[in-house]
C-alpha cells in the first residue's frame, strides 16, 4: 500500500514548475492585451501547442496519473498565469470529457485527435449543452436529435448558448434530446464533425471577465449526423432508454444522465482553476501589502490588512485540499458519497470570488485599475460561480447527496 503522502513527486514537480513557467513568460505578459481584445487568443494557443502543453498526450498523461492530481495541478498553475488566456488552452477540455465519458473506444480514438489538432494545425472543441430556456434545469432542454432510420443518419434542430468556443470550433459535442417524455433521461451526446453543414455560431457573448474565451450560441439547423456520431451507439442508447422508461412506468429512482455524468467528472477540475485565480491575487495583494507605505509603516503592519492576508491563504489552501480529496476519488473509483466533487468547486468558487474582491482593497485605488491585474482576476474569478453549475446548485447537489431528500 502506498505511504500517504500530501506533497508532490518528482515528476509532478517538474510538470507544475515547466506549466509555471510558461504561464509566467508566456500568459501573464499577454493577458491584458487579450483581455481587451476580446478574441480567442490563437497565438497564445499555438504556442501552448508548439510545446506540447495543448496537445491531447499532455492532457492524457495527466488525466492518467495514479494520485489523480496531474489534472488540478496543471489548471491551477495555468490559471495563475491568467483565466481566460487558460479557458482558451483548457475549453476543448470539456468536449473531450464529453467523449471520453459517453463515447465507445472507437469514437474516443476517432474524435479525440480532431479536437487538438497538432502543433503545426492547432484544432479546438465545444462541448454545447446549456440553452437560452435550459441553463440549470437541464431537463428544460429543447434542442431535438431524430433518427432517420432508412439513412442511419441524426438530424439536430435547436439553438445552444453560453458555448465555449462554440461556432468556432472544429468539433462540437452536443446533447440533444432524443425522447422528449424522459426529461433529461432522454438525452444523448453527438459529435457534430468539422464542417458539417447545418451548424453556424449565433451571437458571440461580451463578458465581464474570462473576456480571451470565447462564448457563443450555437445555431443547429437539419443538421445531419451519420449514425456513428451518436456517442455511445445506438445499442447502448437504446438499451438506456429502455430502462429509463421502464423506471418512469414503475416509478424508480433516477439517474444521471449524459451531460450530468460529464459535468460531475469535470467539477474539481474546474475548482483547480478558481484555486489559480485565487493563489494569483492572494500573491498580488501579499506583495503589495508589504511594498506599500502608510503612516510611515507597510500596510501589512496593521492586523487589519494582514489578518485579511491570513485568510485569504487560508481559504486558498482549503480550497486546493477540497480540490485534491475530489480528484484522488474519481481516479481511486471512491464514490462521491457527500457530492465531494460539486463540494470541491462551491468551496474554491467562492474562494476565488471572496478572495480577488479582497486582493482589489487591499491594493487601494490601484486595484481598482487596470495598471494592476487583480481587478481582471475578480472579473475572471466571478465566472467560478455561475458556470459549471451555479452554487446554487452545488448546494443543492450537495444537499440532496448527505440528506437523500428531494431538497428543491
Ligand atoms: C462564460 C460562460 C461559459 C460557459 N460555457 C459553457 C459551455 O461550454 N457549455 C455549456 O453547455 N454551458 C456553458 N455555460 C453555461 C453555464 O453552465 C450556465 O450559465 C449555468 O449552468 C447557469 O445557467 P443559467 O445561466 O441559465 O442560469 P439559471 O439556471 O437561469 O439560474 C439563474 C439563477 O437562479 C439560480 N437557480 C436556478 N435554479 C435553482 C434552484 N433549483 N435552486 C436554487 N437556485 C437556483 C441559479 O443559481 C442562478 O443564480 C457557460 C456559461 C458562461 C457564462
Amino acid at each position: 500500500m502506498a505511504e500517504f503522502t500530501m506533497e508532490l513527486n518528482e515528476d509532478q514537480r517538474g510538470v507544475r514548475d515547466w506549466i509555471h513557467g510558461f504561464a509566467a513568460e508566456v500568459m501573464r505578459p499577454a493577458a491584458a492585451e487579450w483581455d481587451e481584445r476580446e478574441e480567442f487568443p490563437w497565438p497564445v494557443v499555438q504556442e501552448a501547442a508548439r510545446i506540447g502543453l495543448y496537445s491531447l498526450d499532455f492532457y492524457a498523461q495527466q488525466f492518467f496519473d495514479p494520485t489523480g492530481l496531474g489534472i488540478p495541478m496543471a489548471m491551477e498553475e495555468l490559471f495563475w498565469g491568467d483565466a481566460g488566456l487558460g479557458l482558451a488552452i483548457t475549453g476543448t477540455g470539456l468536449a473531450a470529457i464529453g467523449v471520453l465519458t459517453n463515447g465507445t473506444e472507437e469514437q474516443i480514438g476517432t474524435w479525440l485527435p480532431q479536437m487538438y489538432g497538432d502543433a503545426g494545425d492547432v484544432k479546438i472543441a465545444a462541448f454545447c449543452s446549456s440553452e437560452p430556456d435550459a441553463g440549470s434545469d437541464v431537463s428544460a432542454m429543447r434542442t431535438r436529435a431524430v433518427h432517420d432510420e432508412a439513412k442511419d443518419e441524426w438530424v439536430l434542430d435547436g439553438t445552444k448558448t453560453w458555448a465555449t468556443n462554440g461556432g468556432i470550433a472544429n468539433v462540437h459535442v452536443v446533447v440533444a434530446v432524443v425522447d422528449p417524455g424522459l426529461g433529461a433521461r432522454g438525452h444523448a451526446s453527438f459529435v457534430v464533425p468539422p464542417g458539417t453543414p447545418g451548424l453556424s455560431q449565433g451571437q458571440k457573448f461580451k463578458k465581464h471577465g474570462i473576456r480571451a474565451s470565447h462564448t457563443a450560441e450555437v445555431v443547429l439547423d437539419g443538421v445531419r449526423l451519420p449514425g456513428h456520431c451518436l456517442l455511445g451507439g445506438k445499442d447502448k442508447l437504446d438499451e438506456r432508454l429502455a430502462r429509463a422508461r421502464e423506471r418512469v412506468r414503475t416509478g424508480g429512482a433516477r439517474t444521471h444522465n449524459a451531460a450530468m455524468a460529464t459535468f460531475e467528472a469535470s467539477r474539481p477540475t474546474v475548482g483547480a482553476q478558481a484555486v489559480g485565480i485565487a493563489r494569483a491575487a492572494y500573491e498580488v495583494a501579499l506583495d503589495y501589502a508589504q511594498t506599500r507605505h502608510q503612516f510611515g509603516r507597510p500596510v501589512i503592519d496593521n492586523q487589519g490588512v494582514a489578518f485579511q492576508l491570513a485568510d485569504m491563504r487560508t481559504r486558498i489552501d482549503a480550497a486546493r485540499l477540497l480540490v485534491w480529496r475530489a480528484s484522488w476519488m474519481a481516479t481511486a473509483g471512491k464514490p462521491f458519497t457527500a457530492a465531494e466533487g460539486s463540494m470541491s468547486k462551491l468551496f474554491a468558487g467562492e474562494t476565488a470570488k471572496a478572495v480577488t474582491a479582497q486582493a482589489m482593497q487591499i491594493l487601494g485605488g490601484n486595484g481598482y485599475t487596470r495598471e494592476y491585474p487583480v481587478e481582471r482576476m475578480h472579473r475572471d474569478a466571478a465566472i467560478y460561480t455561475i458556470f459549471e453549475g451555479t452554487s446554487e446548485i452545488q448546494r443543492l447537489v450537495i444537499a440532496r447527496t448527505i440528506s437523500d431528500v428531494p431538497i428543491r
